[in-house]
């Protein structure tokens, strides 16, 4: 038998993603799954059709390290069509197995041990876990809802939080779990901060399509000065509803894309080849299909949003995403997010996300649970319905 334990000290402590944790619940109980954020519909036909055509057509061998071309000049017409943003998909543009390994390789191929990183908290999960893996630090900064049912920072506490050791600042906007949009003001406050301090900005917005009327996604590399410090990450999976084909993209500045594809390069070298120009075509739909995603999915966060209340939570008003952040103190006394969820499945029939999960310091998301709305109008009446018997 063997004597030792296998696991790195770096990721003691990390356990198994709550996404598999929740998404296994659902599965053995039966409940209906607001938990991990997927879709339980199919994205556009021409986007499908054009995976199962490259298939056909021989698309099945490595594609080129950076990515296929196509692709790439896809991202970078993306970029310049919303943003107005310019980047060479030679060197500036770097096709990544979704989003997620886009940040894997931006923080494995840009930190030493010992450095600090600055990311607001609630933060994905996978943030600090590659921190951890770089041997880096992640310092928090606390993202508070606050009276009028929006999340803020104190931007005091961001300028405290910089030190000699801190090299960069992850930002997620449109933000998950919280749904917020960052507003032009938080977003120049960060970037002054980056600008004083000479660190590199590494944006997660991978929700950029799915902001609600009424709030504005201003990226990163827009702001003034920002464009030559900032590395941007998205991905196919939300705009699509691709979140299994996992083809995601960084962009930015060639020195932040190389160290990014010097990670990169060693996780998984490359992958998905046919769903690659598959995503390019996705990227070059017109307009009305990128406004329309934002309006349907708007519709589903009503059904949730009003349905919550209903069920006697508070909840937070998403600007964007497809999740919904509730305190569960008034249906549930003791406040425990993580009980609340593991039981809610078997005695509630549904599956959610305790926000504690997403917090460095967990006693900021104790009492906070997040749902998601990206499902079927059915399937979100009948959720609704179950979680409204709790209560009584
Ligand atoms: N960042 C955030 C904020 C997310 O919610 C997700 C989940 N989709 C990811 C990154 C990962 O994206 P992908 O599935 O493209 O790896
Ligand atoms: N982004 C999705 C969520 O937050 C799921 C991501 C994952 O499963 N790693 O629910």
């Amino acid at each position: 038998m063997l004597g030792r334990d296998p696991l790195t000290e770096k990721l003691k402590g990390f356990g198994t993603s709550i996404f598999a944790e929740m998404s296994a619940l659902a599965v053995e109980t039966g409940a209906i799954n607001l938990g991990q954020g997927f879709p339980d519909t199919d994205g556009p036909s021409e986007v499908l059709e054009a995976a199962v055509d490259a298939i056909r057509a021989g698309v099945n061998q490595y594609p080129p390290g950076a990515g296929t071309p196509l692709l790439r000049e896809a991202v970078a017409a993306h970029q310049r069509r919303f943003y107005g943003l310019d980047h060479d998909p030679e060197t500036e543009v770097l096709i990544t197995t979704g989003a997620t390994e886009a940040l894997a390789g931006a923080l494995l191929g840009m930190l030493d041990a010992g450095d600090e990183v600055i990311v607001f908290e609630p933060m994905f999960d996978s943030y600090a876990a590659c921190v951890a893996l770089a041997g880096a630090r992640v310092v928090p900064v606390l993202l508070r809802p606050e009276a009028d049912g929006r999340y803020r920072f104190d931007p005091d506490e961001l300028r405290a939080a910089v030190s000699e050791r801190t090299k960069l600042v992850v930002l997620n906007t449109p933000h998950n779990p919280t749904g917020k949009v960052f507003d032009a003001e938080e977003m120049a406050i960060v970037a002054s901060v980056a600008l004083e301090h000479d660190l590199i900005v590494v944006t997660d917005e991978v929700y950029e399509h799915l902001v609600f009327l009424g709030a504005t996604h201003v990226p990163m590399a827009t702001l003034p000065g920002m464009g030559e410090r900032t590395l941007t990450i998205s991905s196919g999976g939300k705009t699509f509803s691709t979140t299994g084909w996992k083809i995601g993209w960084a962009c930015g500045p060639a020195p932040l894309v190389a160290a990014t594809r010097a990670a990169k390069q060693f996780l998984t070298y490359v992958s998905g080849a046919p769903f690659q120009p598959a995503i390019a075509v996705g990227l070059g739909l017109d307009d009305a299909f990128f406004a329309g995603l934002a309006l349907d999915l708007s519709a589903k966060r009503d059904r949730l949003v009003v349905g919550l209340r209903a069920a006697g939570f508070t909840v937070y008003d998403p600007e964007a995403t497809y999740f919904t952040t509730v305190d569960i103190r008034p249906v549930e006394p003791g406040g425990d997010g993580i009980a609340f969820c593991r039981s809610l499945a078997q005695r509630g029939g549904v599956v959610a996300v305790p926000n504690q999960v997403f917090y460095e310091r967990p006693e900021h998301g104790r009492h906070l649970v997040r749902f998601a709305c990206c499902k079927g109008d059915d399937v979100l009446d009948e959720a609704v319905r179950r979680l409204a018997g709790l209560s009584r």
